[in-house]
């Protein structure tokens, strides 16, 4: 019962509140990226004027950085290091240098920009690759952001990371609410982003919004429910349903749960193993996609990569 499951899904209250916060996000990257470009591009502009050491030749250095390591082997390199570090505002704690290509410092904002970026942003070629994490962070190690209460950024990053670490992908109504205080309170330090004020108005529509999906005008196709980002299906739900520009809500769940993905490899990644919680967030994820044949056909390629991280864990498990 594909088109039950569909139902069930998009009618439980826990879950609207997830895609609800995970919308809201998406919406705060959309603003700010525009913003986020062009602050980018005149801080390149102003540490790229500040450089005494000049290339002698343009061919590009063989400098590279992997991980949380970059040594330069030349006196360009070195200069904007020092620089790109004067500017960190936690230049002792983990940078993920194996973001970037030291090399394209010279010639690349957003190679500079990667600098100040978690992990997990080597082939990012610039904002609008990025999530609102990735901005967040930016915003909150580079200091050519002034922000007055940084608290209000790092407790936005919080509710990312409970979001998006979340196998469950269930929030309660009072987190929500929290969540939507929080975010209020990180746009008013951002009052000056072009339309950014009034997207957070439209914010606040999104977390009160409501809907059901209800079986009236769902139809299944050979056998199967239609996929659920087919815009058809989100016409077909009753209640208030806020829309982000160019995505439909049916969008914005796939989306989000492809950002819930990417965040459990990149953990395994860095870890190199997989840890008694990652197996069971692995396991909750499978089960949570298998459950829903609409899902199923989108993340297929997915739940094969999940079934393979589980089985070479069960192989390392007996080898040892
Ligand atoms: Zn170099």
């Amino acid at each position: 019962m594909a088109l039950a499951g569909f139902m069930r899904r998009l009618n439980s209250r826990e879950y609207k509140n997830w895609i609800k916060a995970g919308q809201c996000l998406t919406m705060l990257q959309s603003r700010m990226q525009g913003f986020i470009n062009s602050e980018m591009q005149s801080f390149h502009r102003q540490l790229a004027s500040k450089m005494t050491a000049t290339p002698r030749q343009r061919k590009r250095c063989q400098c590279r950085a992997k991980g949380k390591q970059f040594q330069p082997n030349c006196p360009i390199c070195a200069e904007w290091k020092e620089n790109i570090l004067a500017h960190h505002n936690n230049r002792n704690g983990e940078i993920h240098w194996g973001n970037c290509d030291p090399s394209l410092w010279p010639t690349h904002y957003w190679e500079v920009a990667k600098v100040y970026l978690p992990r997990g942003h080597a082939q990012s070629k610039g904002p609008q690759q990025c999530d609102a994490a990735a901005f967040l962070n930016l915003i909150n190690t580079c200091d050519r952001f002034k922000v007055s209460n940084i608290s209000r950024i790092r407790e936005v990053i919080k509710c990312r990371n409970d979001l998006m670490h979340n196998s469950d992908m269930k929030v309660s109504s009072s987190w929500l609410a929290d969540f939507g205080q929080k975010m209020h309170e990180l746009i008013s330090e951002f009052t000056h982003v072009p339309g950014l004020e009034q997207e957070g108005y439209k914010m606040q529509e999104v977390l009160l919004s409501d809907w059901s999906v209800e079986d009236v005008g769902l139809y299944e196709v050979d056998g199967h429910v239609k996929p659920a980002y087919d815009p058809s299906i989100v016409v077909k739900m009753k209640g208030s349903v806020v829309d982000t520009p160019n995505l439909s809500l049916c969008e914005v769940e796939i989306q989000l749960i492809q950002q819930l993905l990417q965040e459990l490899y990149l953990q395994i990644e860095e870890q190199g193993t997989l840890s008694k919680e990652d197996q069971d967030n692995i396991s909750k994820v499978k089960d949570f996609l298998s459950e829903y044949e609409d899902l199923q056909s989108v993340f297929q390629e997915d739940l094969e990569r999940l079934d393979l991280l589980q089985k070479d864990n069960v192989t390392l498990n007996v080898e040892s």
